[in-house]
């Protein structure tokens, strides 16, 4: 899988893609990844590539004619589809991670200051993808972090195929908690901080059904609009309906003091 970056500040960027899974995945060329400097299409002498915005007001605008430049060229060498990082965008999924990763070529644009001349974006970007809902300084951020989740999803680059499938968003849940030795760890702050006993059975059965229970009690608990994403089959739907009369049951019950959280963990 190929990913262009272009960006102002290319700079920002060495850390991320020579460290870690993204930097083993590009030694053995299952990533390759381009850094593009938007300045360079700038034809002007000062090397402009933003002006101020038509009908007065502060910051400065990408000027659309420089990016053209740039993505043309790199569109010219290798097609692809053109992602404009922007806070106004859909936000970004693992859905939208599973998409990309199927492309061979994805181009991220990164903006600064204002953003750029809204003309570029209706006739350049295939789509406008936000991180969420806060503004940041520039596209640099939002393309790391699109660029991690897609390059972990490509055939090969985690260690173990499997780990991407469990994880939260894979199965359309979240994932079940995990635990490690030491199985008798006394914290520091006191109390009991014991692994469920299920774990340390030996029984795999037993231990698939407490992870798949758990997976959907934390779902259920702390993101239930996930479930609604999912056309479940009718002995899940089963336990999901189950495990909801039971939480509104531990509710309702005046004596019963424990917290939704309480049940993740037994
Ligand atoms: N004026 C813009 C607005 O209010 O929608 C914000 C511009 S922001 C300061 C500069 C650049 O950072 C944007 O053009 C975009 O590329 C990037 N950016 C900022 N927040 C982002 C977010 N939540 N998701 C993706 N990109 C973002």
């Amino acid at each position: 899988m190929r990913c262009t970056i272009l960006t102002l500040f290319p700079e920002m960027f060495p850390a991320i893609l020579g460290s870690s899974i993204l930097g083993r995945a590009a030694k053995r060329g299952l990533i390759v990844t381009e850094l593009v400097q938007i300045r360079d299409f700038a034809t002007d002498k000062h090397h402009r590539v933003d002006d101020s915005p038509f009908g007065g007001g502060p910051g400065m605008v990408l000027k659309p004619d420089v990016l053209e430049r740039a993505v043309t060229r790199v569109k010219s060498e290798h097609p692809g589809r053109v992602i404009w990082l922007s806070p106004q965008g859909k936000p970004f999924t693992q859905e939208d991670a599973r998409r990309f990763a199927a492309w061979p070529h994805l181009i991220l644009v990164c903006g600064h200051y204002e953003g750029v001349d809204e003309r570029w974006i209706t006739q350049e970007a295939d789509e406008e993808i936000s991180l969420g809902d806060y503004v940041l300084t520039g596209g640099e951020l939002p393309a790391m972090v699109i660029l991690d989740a897609v390059a972990r999803l490509i055939p090969g680059v985690l260690g173990d195929a499997e780990s991407a499938v469990a994880e939260s968003f894979g199965t359309g849940l979240l994932d079940h908690p995990h635990y490690t030795r030491p199985a008798h760890w006394q914290p520091l702050r006191g109390g009991e901080a014991r692994v469920p006993p299920t774990l340390l059975s030996g029984d795999h059965g037993a231990v698939a059904a407490w992870r798949r229970r758990q997976a959907l009690l934390r779902t259920l608990i702390r993101r239930p609009d996930l479930l609604q994403r999912v056309a479940w089959n009718r002995h899940e739907r089963r336990l999901i309906e189950a495990l909801a009369k039971d939480l509104e049951a531990m509710e309702n019950d005046q004596d019963d003091s424990r917290s939704r959280e309480t049940l993740l963990h037994t």
